[in-house]
């Protein structure tokens, strides 16, 4: 089975700018994400549940989940963690 990570060869689950930053020494606010306009910051949470680029994809593989009034009311980072914990197959 696949899911949203395994589809987007851009995007490699470790390599999110959050943490490649830090390696250069840019400051936190500073790891954009360079695939959106959003001047957001490039985690792992804006990739899953933000980033407009992938949109389709998330819709695709998320939609049923995302679309649910139990999910809908949580916060971002709840909505992060119930996908990873309860979820991980339709991330990977
Ligand atoms: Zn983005």
């Amino acid at each position: 089975m696949s899911g949203l990570f395994s589809h987007s060869s851009d995007v490699v689950c470790c390599h999110f700018r959050i943490e490649t930053g830090r390696y250069v020494g840019e400051a936190p606010e500073q790891r954009l994400c360079k695939l959106c306009n959003t001047a957001s910051v490039e985690d792992e949470m804006h990739f899953v549940l933000k980033c407009p680029l992938y949109q389709d994809k998330r819709l695709c593989y998320l939609s049923e989940i995302l679309t649910s009034d139990e999910f809908m009311n949580m916060r971002d980072c709840d909505k992060f963690v119930n996908l990873v914990k309860y979820h991980p197959r339709r991330l990977a």
